[in-house]
């Protein structure tokens, strides 16, 4: 019961501050500071890329959506201070599939510990609310993507679609894969051009243009814009 005999049971150091038995620095060696899950689940909008997390979307980058949903799934021992949770990068593994490489790292009275784990991760591709409402809109221009050879390449259709700055990807409405290639629906004529002048720039690209459904309305002349991009 005296002060005296407090010390840790585990390298009997003693005048130190005890949590439990334990010193802070034997503390963090033997205990499980984090219990983090066995898996981690992130809705990315398949459109926008935005991500759903705390009940609403977001757009973050996917690692601080994954970290931030790993911090609240995880079960985190009481005596911890400032701890950081990251995560690092994103791999596939040969038996779990894709998992997170995550990092945890704080404090047990001045004890310092850092923790890495894989956690098995699975992202579905939706449709977040702003996108759905989009959809329903009317479409002005669409960009078909084609390969030259009938086939488009996957690094083509990666350097197209990050030549999307943020205003094209407010304006597109739509994405559908066909087996020739990716068609992008734009809600604007001038938007859905200046997409296919700015990636013209970055590759070379054949584009032919057609219009499809002509018909006039109120005296104006209307149709759909087609910009066909060989890339
Ligand atoms: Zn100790
Ligand atoms: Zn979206």
């Amino acid at each position: 019961m005296s002060e005296m005999t407090r010390f840790c049971v585990s390298c009997g150091r003693e005048g130190v501050q005890l949590v439990g038995s334990l010193c802070p620095s034997c503390y963090v060696e033997r205990t499980e500071l984090i219990k983090f899950p066995d898996e981690v689940e992130v809705r990315r909008c398949r459109f926008c890329g935005s991500s759903w997390f705390d009940r609403k979307w977001v757009k973050l980058p996917e690692q601080e959506v994954l970290a931030a949903t790993i911090s609240q799934t995880s079960l985190i021992d009481h005596n911890i201070s400032s701890l950081k949770i990251e995560a690092s990068q994103i791999r596939f593994d040969p038996k779990e599939g894709k998992v997170v490489e995550v990092t945890a790292s704080g404090h047990v009275h001045g004890a310092g510990f850092r923790l890495n784990r894989s956690v098995r991760l699975t992202e579905r591709n939706v449709t977040c609310d702003s996108c759905l409402k989009k959809r329903g809109k009317k479409y002005e221009v669409v960009v078909q993507l084609r390969g030259k050879e009938g086939k488009l390449d996957e690094g083509v259709k990666r350097l197209f679609e990050e030549s999307l700055d943020k205003e094209a990807l407010d304006n597109l409405c739509d994405v559908v894969s066909l087996r020739e290639g990716v068609d992008y629906y734009f809600i604007s004529k001038s938007v859905g051009k200046r997409v296919v002048s700015r990636f013209s720039q970055v590759t070379r690209v054949w584009v032919t243009e057609s219009h499809e459904g002509e018909r006039v309305r109120d005296g104006r002349r209307e149709s759909k814009l087609i910009l066909a991009v060989r890339a």
